[in-house]
């Protein structure tokens, strides 16, 4: 997995590597992904995660660019 930094698709700025989170008072978690079809576990009420989500900020025009990093890759 590479962590060289690309430039913005929208303008061409610089970007760099952010951890997008969700966060409520007890926990905070980063942001994960499944397929649109996915239903949660009748056991575990989850969703069965396929990986998590990376993104990265582009300091001149606030896109956000995110990438999948599937289970096998250490995601999840
Ligand atoms: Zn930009």
């Amino acid at each position: 997995m590479s962590e060289s930094n690309q430039d913005c698709i929208e303008c061409g700025g610089a970007t760099h590597p952010i951890r997008v989170v969700e966060q409520d008072h007890q926990r905070h978690d980063t942001l994960k992904y499944t397929a649109i079809d996915a239903k949660p576990s009748w056991f575990l009420g989850r969703f069965p995660v396929q990986g998590h989500l990376t993104a990265e900020l582009c300091e001149s025009c606030g896109h956000v660019t995110f990438r999948a990093v599937p289970k096998e890759q250490g995601g999840g």
